[in-house]
């Protein structure tokens, strides 16, 4: 059976463009899902890029370091998508580049786990996916799953036996993986050393990388093949074979039986590039996240963009736009992102890609009768039947859709891609789901 849809083209490789420190960035104090930190600094403080200006000690989340150096210009409330607010700390730029010293630690590793552990809540390592978590969160989960028990009782969720590195994004024509993987070179000793702190944190026993079968990083299988790590080459034309659960899927030699949201809980945790660099300069130096390497993409152009966090979509919209009058504003890939209400809105620490899409782009859905053509569960890289469960949940049968393997489906969009229906099966199972999530709360 075929899985996923064949793309014609791939995202292009290429260095990230690096983005002049604009004048004035906006950071949420609540960077990852559930948890904010409280801010350490006031209205008209000095700060320096690195510097913390939130903790999260208190609510284990992770800290939040300015990303330009300047002054401590307002708090604000920003307008979310889901229609809440979240505080935010204004720092307008001084348009210097004054950076809080770095820390050397001179035996990194020395360190026992829990206090690496910490150093990397410190540093502000969040795992940029759509429910974005922070690096310690997610670990946390991965060496304690609390996920589901099969009927006889039997956890069926396990402790974390495999690190994954994905060195190739999920969403077609992202391209921020590949220039963060390029940027490596032939230095691969901050690679060695984040996988070795995380196997030390974790006591995981294998480690694997996930290569584009195009990709080509001499060094870093070089590094693979000196220390005993499995590369498993995918095709990233094949779409979503970058995604969590395929990639958890080739490293077990079996489908995970896990929620893909707790994909994590599998035994295979799978972390992208940029997460595993950031964990080696948090313990080599104590630097903290201020950047992220995210796309640009419209349809005059892909290009890898590293901005300060707290950036203004609009600024990096001219980048991506490249003249082109957007329509449509997505907030990720154009498979997996979510419609945005606005360009006036800060990149955060999760944020992936922007996509402009103009009216010619997209297509509205229609959401016509389904025909049963069955093309929607041919191409369902979970095999699931995508048309059954879209209406069950269009119909509010959503224990029925639970029944059938609802909470499997990965959100990937293939089905609604191909459905000649134009019917909006994802976001039909994405209310189901929550629906689901909420009645178990109220049980
Ligand atoms: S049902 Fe879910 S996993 Fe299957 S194709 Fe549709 S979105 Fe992807
Ligand atoms: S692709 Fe669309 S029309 Fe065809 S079976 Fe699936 S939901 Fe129905």
């Amino acid at each position: 059976m075929r899985r996923g849809i064949k793309l014609p083209t791939r995202a292009p490789s290429g260095a990230a463009e690096k983005m002049v420190p604009p004048k004035q960035v906006v950071l949420l104090l609540r960077q990852e899902v559930g948890r904010s930190c409280k801010p350490v600094v006031k209205v008209g403080d000095a700060v320096k890029a690195g510097q913390q200006i939130a903790d999260g000690a208190e609510s284990g989340a992770a800290d939040l370091h300015a990303s330009i150096s300047g002054e401590v210009k307002a708090f604000t409330e920003v307008l979310l998508s889901d229609g809440t607010e979240e505080k935010a700390i204004v720092i307008e730029g001084d348009g210097g580049g004054g950076v809080q010293p770095a820390t050397k630690i001179s035996k990194p590793l020395s360190a026992e786990p829990a206090e690496l552990l910490e150093r990397i809540r410190q540093a502000g390592i969040i795992c940029a996916s759509r429910e974005a978590k922070s690096l310690c969160a997610v670990i946390d989960e991965a060496m304690s799953p609390r996920g589901y028990l099969n009927p006889t009782g039997e956890a069926i969720a396990k402790p974390i036996r495999h690190i994954a590195v994905r060195f190739c994004d999920t969403d077609p024509l992202v391209c921020s993986l590949r220039a963060v993987a390029g940027q490596i070179g032939k230095n691969t000793t901050a690679l060695k050393l984040g996988i070795d702190a995380l196997l030390k944190i974790t006591s995981a026993e294998e480690v694997h990388f996930a290569l584009d079968k195009t990709q080509e990083l001499a060094a870093v299988e070089k590094l693979a093949d000196e220390n005993d790590i499995a590369v498993h080459r995918f095709d990233a034309c094949q779409y979503p074979s970058f995604s969590d659960p395929l990639i958890a899927a080739a490293v077990l030699g079996k489908e995970p039986e896990v929620a893909y949201k707790r994909i994590h809980e599998s035994g295979v945790l799978v972390l992208d590039i940029d997460t595993v660099l950031e964990t080696a300069a948090a313990l080599k130096s104590g630097t903290p996240v201020t950047h992220k390497t995210i796309a640009a993409v419209s349809s005059t152009g892909i290009k890898a963009v590293t901005a300060p966090i707290g950036t203004s979509l609009e600024a990096i919209a001219e980048i991506a736009a490249q003249g082109l009058s957007p329509d449509k504003v997505i907030l990720g890939g154009p498979m997996q992102g979510m419609a945005h209400f606005t360009l006036d809105f800060p990149m955060s620490k999760s944020t992936t890609a922007l996509t402009l899409l103009r009216r010619e782009d997209h297509t509205k859905a229609q959401n016509d009768p389904c025909i049963c053509c069955g093309l929607c569960s041919e191409v369902c890289p979970t095999r699931l039947t995508p048309g059954m469960l879209s209406r069950l949940c269009e119909f509010k049968e959503f224990a029925q859709a639970e029944e059938a393997h609802l909470f499997s489906c990965i959100e990937c969009g293939c089905c609604a891609y191909v459905c000649p229906a134009g019917r909006s099966m994802v976001q039909f199972m994405v209310q189901g789901k929550s629906e689901r999530l909420a009645a178990r709360r109220s049980d």
